[in-house]
């Protein structure tokens, strides 16, 4: 049996992962076992009325066989198993109703834009539901005839737009996959030593964005006044268990890990310019035709052709990364990796291959008179030279130019650390080399 859950979470606090330890403790407790890690799925980054994060929560249950790993600590410790041998006494309308109280009474249902959905079903829906639902945008009555068709039980809360969310999670089959540890404070202080941080971030290889060190920012820790104290994201979940032990905090008062899709561009489509739809993420080549310019606020804009003409914006919070977008000039050639916006239609940079850069000239002299040897004087610009003396007459390029000086290279870049979306693939993952797409 699988358990799908969604958007319990807020802007105010509270968070799905949170409330997903209390339903593994529940479902402990009535004498079921976790199957596999509880997963943690970010679904389209772009949905203008998301909560938080867009993480949705899927838990697989039943009767556990094979190799037990702990994965966490909630009032005692927690495992999962490798892989199920029953449903064991799983009866699905009991273990809606346990969870539906519990729902009902943590998620922050308040506010406005928190509508939950819970899903129990026996079978994970296709995986082309959670494709659709990371890339681009689903419709509720679409989720509501699947769930429908295969029977599962689903409570949809206010407008249900949570069982968007919490059925896609449950079809995600992990093809690419990372894993993230996150404590939680419980109501206590959230704290967190900054160089314990950065010795935990040295010392473990395959974690990544626990620090940014161009803006000297705690990046495992968030903003947000959810009950969390800090999340470490990587590659090797027993690795994490380990840098859970270096890193110096408040009292953590539960632990969890959860297997998820963050960091794996699983977000993007490969579009031509033309084809570019609003609240998706895409994958776009061309050549840059109109140079970066900084606008009020400190974003930077240039645009991008491939035929067709599309406005990319590195915004303000992407920090440092806005110096190597600034340097970029016509006829160099990029693929940009990024969330549309709608109006004005515009892509939100998180990364960027640099594949040529053009050549770019500047004017050292004016050309030199033939007959008199003095320099000529420019008639206007793009109009040539004339002397001044004698007549003569000289074209444009007859000049002496030299080459600019690009200070960049052809090459992968990245925005800050502070700046990346959860699942935004960090180059660090890329192995050997970043992947073609
Ligand atoms: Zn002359």
């Amino acid at each position: 049996m699988w358990l799908g859950i969604d958007d319990t979470d807020s802007r105010e606090g509270m968070c799905t992962t949170h409330l997903a330890c209390d339903i593994i403790k529940a479902l402990n407790e009535d004498g079921m076992d976790i199957i596999g890690m509880p997963r943690l799925v970010r679904l389209n980054p772009n949905i203008p009325w998301k909560t938080r994060g867009n993480g949705a929560i899927a838990i697989q249950f039943g009767r556990g066989g094979g190799r037990r790993t702990e994965i966490g600590y909630v009032e005692g410790k927690r495992y999962c198993y490798e892989k199920k041998i029953s449903d064991g006494k799983t009866e699905p309308e009991k273990v809606l109703e346990r969870i539906d109280k519990i729902v009902r009474k943590r998620a922050m249902m308040e506010s406005e834009q928190t509508n939950p959905g819970l899903v129990v079903i026996e079978k994970k829906p296709p995986y082309s539901l959670y494709r659709k639902a990371v890339r681009s945008v689903v419709e509720i009555n679409d989720i509501k005839n699947v769930l429908d068709e295969m029977g599962a039980l689903y409570i949809p809360y206010k407008n249900g737009r949570g069982l968007i969310g919490a059925s896609a999670a449950v079809s995600w089959r992990p093809r690419d996959r990372t894993y993230e540890i996150i404590t939680y404070r419980n109501g206590g202080e959230r704290w967190v030593d900054e160089e314990s941080v950065k010795r935990m971030d040295r010392k473990f290889k395959k974690t990544f964005d626990n620090y940014d060190y161009i803006n000297r920012h705690v990046q495992i820790m968030p903003n947000s006044p959810c009950p969390v104290m800090y999340g470490i994201r990587g590659d090797d979940y027993q690795e994490l268990r380990e840098a859970m032990e270096y890193v110096v905090s408040g009292k953590i008062k539960r632990w969890m890990i959860f297997e998820t899709n963050q960091a794996t561009d699983e977000h993007l489509n490969r579009r031509k310019i033309g084809e570019v739809v609003a609240y998706e993420s895409v994958i776009v080549t061309g050549e840059v035709c109109r140079e970066p310019r900084t606008i009020e606020g400190g974003h930077v804009i240039f645009s991008l052709c491939d035929g067709n003409e599309i406005e990319c914006a590195a915004y303000e919070p992407t920090k440092s990364f806005r110096n190597l977008v600034r340097r970029l000039r016509k006829g160099d050639r990029v693929t940009v990796y990024g969330g549309v916006r709608d109006k004005p239609r515009t892509i939100n940079i998180e990364k960027i291959e640099i594949h040529s850069l053009a050549e770019v000239y500047k004017k050292k002299e004016n050309p030199i008179c033939t007959k008199c040897g003095k320099h000529m004087k420019s008639v206007g610009k793009g109009k040539g030279y004339r002397c001044i003396k004698c007549g003569t007459t000289a074209k444009e390029e007859d000049a002496t130019f030299e080459k600019v000086e690009r200070g960049i290279k052809p090459g992968f870049y990245e925005v800050d650390v502070v700046a990346r979306r959860h699942l935004s693939k960090p180059l660090k993952r890329f192995k050997p080399s970043p992947d073609r797409y």
